[in-house]
């Protein structure tokens, strides 16, 4: 897989230029147009680099950039936006940006930043996501329980990602379902059931439940089903 970038940006023109650019120089490219949907592929997927515009519908770029430092993701972010007043982007730097690139750009530019952020190594932001003693390495896709080696299939994986993100929060099976398989929950539908059995074998063939069912209302991970 190339180098994933997601790209925060209400602006179809601009979408659309950056979008097909990239995918030209061989970049694997996500497109949301919406504070939102920008925000869901930001706690779903794992980024190489995201661009984010500031003025968005939904929640601003700003807001999206402080939540994703606030969760402790380091994901290297390029704020693009037509403010180049030297506050706006000082509170942009402030909130975590890596750098900051105003509207109009050529397109050269924006991919010489952008080659430049996937290079940058994260440092302390190893894709690494770990909770009561389950472990997995966004990067490698290495899922560990206690120590001991998690062989799971694709969407299982997604799903344990998906309740590594939430410990210890009530999550409703719409939200898991929207989440995870990214495409509407029509209630009926067994598949997240199914999944969420078989994770739980392979979990507790190393240790007690932690994806604990609460009645009427979801699913919880962690050690205390609450
Ligand atoms: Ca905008």
């Amino acid at each position: 897989m190339g180098i994933r970038v997601l790209l925060v940006e209400d602006e179809t023109e601009i979408g659309d230029f950056v979008v097909r650019g990239l995918r030209e120089e061989g970049f694997t490219v996500e497109w949301a147009a919406d504070g939102d949907t920008g925000w869901h592929h930001l706690r779903t997927g794992a980024w190489d680099v995201v661009l984010l515009d500031w003025w968005l519908p939904g929640p601003d770029g700003l807001t999206l950039l402080r939540r994703l430092r606030q969760a402790g993701t380091a994901t290297p972010v390029l704020m693009l936006t037509a403010r180049d007043a030297v506050s706006d982007r000082v509170r942009g730097l402030d909130a975590g940006a890596d750098d900051y690139l105003c509207k109009p750009f050529a397109f050269e530019e924006l991919l010489a930043r952008v080659r430049a952020l996937a290079r940058r190594p994260t440092g302390a932001a190893d894709p690494i996501l770990a909770h009561a003693g389950v472990r997995i390495d966004l990067a490698t896709h290495r899922a560990e329980r206690a120590g001991h080696r998690l062989d799971l299939t694709a969407k299982e994986e997604a799903l344990l990602v998906f309740f590594l993100r939430h410990p210890n929060e009530v999550l409703g099976r719409t939200r898991i379902y929207e989440g995870v398989w990214d495409e509407r929950y029509d209630g009926l539908s067994n598949t997240l059931e199914v999944h969420v059995m078989e994770l739980r074998k392979k979990l507790e063939t190393r240790g007690p439940r932690l994806i604990h069912t609460v009645r009427g209302r979801g699913y919880v991970f962690g050690e205390d089903p609450g």
